[in-house]
């Protein structure tokens, strides 16, 4: 039964944390804005106010970052009058204002900024930390207007009435959520909090993004469950007893807050009150007493029944509780009276712990972990010195969420201690997002950093294009000698060579009308052979393709031959590419400034290979442009995101100043990686991209390229994590020798951590392989500046995008484009955005 009482609870939470249903939760799952525990780190001076049931607690607390090991606290309890409660909400909260200036005036303090966490122990609907509407009073607290109000806005206009401007209400926070913190520890956090006392409540550290009524989407967020409400709307019917059904009928909310009239300690006297009754009745109990005072609401406290469930000393206090309630009970009526104690106290205990239960399982689930350790901080007047009630919550919970390890730790000193950790871990919290935003702000591009990429490529292919300007132009606009796009109709089988990506690959394509049908074979190149000498490096490929021909019957055959070679090549016709450099880590001897649809002739004639018939060369962008137009004829433009970076498109011969000739288009090579190697785009590098470029074998080169491509990304994360462990803002600065490494922090590693969802399990195996100890805010905080410099990448790329569509468009005198963009490359499959 308690399996299914925790499996109902889920259900609520959930219902609770989703924007759909939140409106008709029982369970409402409240954000607090509190997203993290204390790490020790946090000091400085802070002021708390405490509004408890009679009572107003002013406490100061001095933090000197020791791992909060010797706070320094003062503080002065301030009694309430009685007609407070039930008064005008503005007395209330100038009684309290009132109350600081008189604990300030008391200690001198000085006068500099004072922040305030206030502890205010009813439900709020919050939407920041420092902003809380009361969504209703209880516990006696009736204030007239204040139900909807900003809570914190007017205790901040109480205080300056009172001319405190110094001191500033930055935290607003109910009890759970100080108690969850008083018990956190230096290293050792608290992400749970149960309180059980005249009512009941918890709170946790949940997974921001499944808190769907906080705008906060990343690391995560204290909610309150508010689970007091359980089972209002009759999920706990079948459990509910006769005796649970009197107590909620003679309460003052019947109805209403059934968990906790199962567990508080207001009603669990009552419960017992009615069984004695009941038995009674049946003649069980008190046989020949008068039993009409146990008709008296109240006459059992719960004091009374933790001393009788207590195994020495239960016996005589139940017969001392009976007799004063002018009882004759008989030893055996004590006994019962005592198990009777026993089984109701029991009870809550075991309900506490199915919806602990369904807290730790819902946290071990939500951060992707097989076995959650956690401390559980526990204010109970059930739980502090009455061991029965301590021992059933730890072993039941045990029983039902077994994959998870809780520690339940007493608070020892209410919540005042919890909320000065809240204003400080806020403040600490808010200086540490200053800190990274200034690292990461030098690669958050505006709308018109990115306008002026865009025209500063237009002005680079403008360059580019003409015959004279070419040469001092960073993108090279090379002429491919392509001048069409397919239609569809073309037919044929072709044989097609793929040199220059990760991979050599040959081919056999036949385009039919059903289609296009493919045989390929990957072929190694081993690195001796790529940076050995150019004849080795071709005559290896004749070698392949003999190989292949031979398994696939073609011998006999003199197939068109097509040649992907993506290197940077003057092309002087369809079939004639004079390789320029090499990239990639090629480096055969011998190549540069040859043709290499000759240098590939003249292996076919060394291996004594006739049957050749080369008829076209290709960079990858224009494959890529051409195989994605033999479906889409709108296809006129090609974009490579992998290794490196480039693009192709279709221009109007008559700009196309290096190839005679004025009619119709060509396409252009643009290769535009090395976009920004004359310095155009200096002001958009930063320092991490300074060092990533300083550690390539062709520093200065690429400089597009570098902020851009697969190659990059990985390198330019890793510098940025290090500038943050330096700045003491990851990993606690602790240092971290792996991530020294070059290249130890993969392109695909972004891929992984960006996925949808937060990918906890994989951030932390990345993290962990890489020797890195990294907390829920470390990973967080590891995923936002992956996402920020892949962000910037795709940025730029489509920043240069652009620039081509609006001088297509141009070209073409056309108010509007429409044209298709071929894409190819790993990085751009496989990141997710
Ligand atoms: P190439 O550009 O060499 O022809 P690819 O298009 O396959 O080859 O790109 C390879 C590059 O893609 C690698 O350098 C690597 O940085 C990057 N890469 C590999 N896997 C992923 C991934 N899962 N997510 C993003 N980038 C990746």
């Amino acid at each position: 039964m308690l399996q299914v009482v925790k499996g109902r609870m889920l259900q609520a939470m959930h219902k609770g944390l989703s924007r759909q249903t939140h409106a008709q939760a029982n369970v409402r799952m409240l954000p607090t804005y509190i997203c993290s525990t204390p790490d020790g780190t946090e000091k400085g001076d802070l002021l708390v106010v405490e509004l408890c049931q009679s009572h107003v607690r002013i406490m100061w607390v001095t933090l000197l970052g020791d791992g909060n090991q010797s706070p320094q606290v003062m503080y002065k309890i301030f009694s309430m009058p009685g007609d407070i409660m039930q008064g005008k909400g503005e007395a209330l909260f100038d009684f309290i204002a009132q109350c600081v200036r008189q604990f300030l005036a008391g200690i001198s303090s000085p006068q500099h900024r004072l922040p305030l966490g206030f502890v205010f122990p009813f439900s709020c609907r919050h939407t920041r930390l420092d902003k809380a509407e009361l969504i209703s009073w209880s516990k006696g607290f009736s204030c007239s207007d204040v139900e909807g109000k900003d809570i914190v806005q007017l205790l901040q206009s109480a205080i300056n009435k009172q001319e405190l401007y110094h001191v500033d209400v930055v935290a607003l926070m109910n009890d759970t959520v100080g108690t969850m913190m008083t018990c956190s520890m230096a290293g050792k956090p608290c992400e749970v909090a149960l309180v059980v006392g005249t009512g009941t409540n918890s709170c946790f550290m949940a997974m921001a993004q499944q808190v769907e009524m906080a705008e906060e989407t990343s690391g995560q967020m204290c909610v309150s469950t508010e689970w007091g409400c359980f089972g209002d709307d009759g999920t706990l019917s079948d459990i509910l007893t006769p005796y649970d059904q009197c107590v909620d009928e003679e309460s003052s909310n019947p109805g209403e807050k059934r968990f906790e009239k199962l567990v508080s300690s207001l009603y669990l006297g009552e419960i017992v009150r009615h069984v004695l009754t009941a038995l009674a009745a049946e003649k069980a109990l008190f046989i020949g007493s008068n039993v009409a005072v146990l008709r008296t609401k109240g006459v059992l406290k719960i004091q009374q029944v933790l001393e009788i469930i207590d195994n020495e000393e239960g016996m005589a206090e139940a017969r001392r509780a009976l007799e004063a309630l002018g009882l004759r009970p008989s030893e055996r009526d004590c006994c019962r009276v005592q198990q009777i104690c026993q089984a109701v106290v029991s009870r809550a205990a075991t309900l506490c712990a199915a919806g602990l239960a369904a807290i730790l399982s819902h946290m071990c689930q939500s951060q992707e972990l097989k076995r959650l350790v956690v401390n559980v901080g526990v204010d109970s007047e059930l739980y502090r010195g009455h061991t029965r009630f301590g021992e059933i919550l730890q072993s039941v919970t045990e029983l039902l969420a077994p994959e998870c390890m809780a520690t339940l730790l007493p608070s020892i000193d209410g919540t005042g201690w919890g909320a000065a950790m809240v204003t400080a871990v806020a403040l600490r919290l808010a200086a540490q997002r200053h800190e990274v935003d200034q690292v990461l702000a030098p690669l958050r591009l505006s709308r018109a950093d990115l306008q002026r990429v865009q025209a500063l490529m237009r002005q680079e292919m403008e360059l580019g294009l003409g015959w004279e300007s070419n040469a001092n132009a960073s993108v090279r606009m090379l002429p491919t000698y392509v001048c069409g796009t397919p239609n569809g109709t073309e037919r044929g089988e072709f044989l097609v060579l793929d040199l220059g990506g990760t991979n050599f690959r040959v081919l056999l394509v036949r385009m039919a009308k059903d289609g296009i049908h493919m045989a390929s074979k990957i072929y190694v190149i081993p690195t001796t052979i790529t940076q050995g000498t150019g004849e080795v490096l071709f005559d290896h490929i004749i070698e392949c393709i003999m190989d292949f021909q031979l398994k696939h019957n073609l011998t006999e055959q003199v197939l068109p031959l097509g040649f992907t070679f993506s290197f940077p090549c003057q092309q002087l016709g369809l079939d004639k590419a004079v390789l320029l450099s090499w990239t990639k880590g090629f480096s055969a001897s011998g190549c540069v400034g040859q043709d290499v649809v000759q240098l590939l002739q003249e292996a076919a004639q060394r291996k004594q290979h006739l049957g050749l018939k080369v008829v076209a060369v290709v960079n990858d962008t224009v494959g890529t442009m051409m195989s994605c137009g033999y479906d889409d004829p709108k296809c006129e433009i090609g974009l490579i995101v992998g290794t490196g970076t480039n693009a192709c498109y279709m221009e109007e011969m008559q700009n196309v100043g290096a190839v005679e000739g004025e009619q119709g288009r060509m396409c252009i090579n643009m290769e535009w990686g090395a976009f920004g190697d004359n310095g155009c785009l200096d002001d958009i590098f930063t320092d991490f991209d300074r060092l990533v470029d300083e550690k390539t074998i062709n520093a200065g080169k690429q400089r597009f390229e570098k902020l851009i491509s697969g190659m990059y990304l990985g390198e330019i994360v890793r510098h940025i994590l290090l500038a943050l462990v330096e700045k003491q803002l990851l990993f606690r600065g602790k240092p971290c020798p792996k991530l020294q490494i070059k290249g130890i922090f993969q392109t695909k590693f972004l891929s992984a951590i960006e996925i949808d969802g937060l990918a906890l399990r994989q951030v932390r195996a990345i993290l962990q392989d890489l020797e890195l100890q990294a907390s829920l805010e470390d990973s967080v905080l590891v995923r936002e500046v992956c996402q920020t410099v892949s962000l910037r990448a795709a940025q730029l790329c489509a920043a240069g995008l652009a620039a081509v569509v609006e001088k297509m468009r141009e070209n073409r005198g056309l108010a509007q484009l429409a044209v298709t963009v071929g894409v190819d490359g790993t990085l751009y499959k496989m990141h997710p955005w």
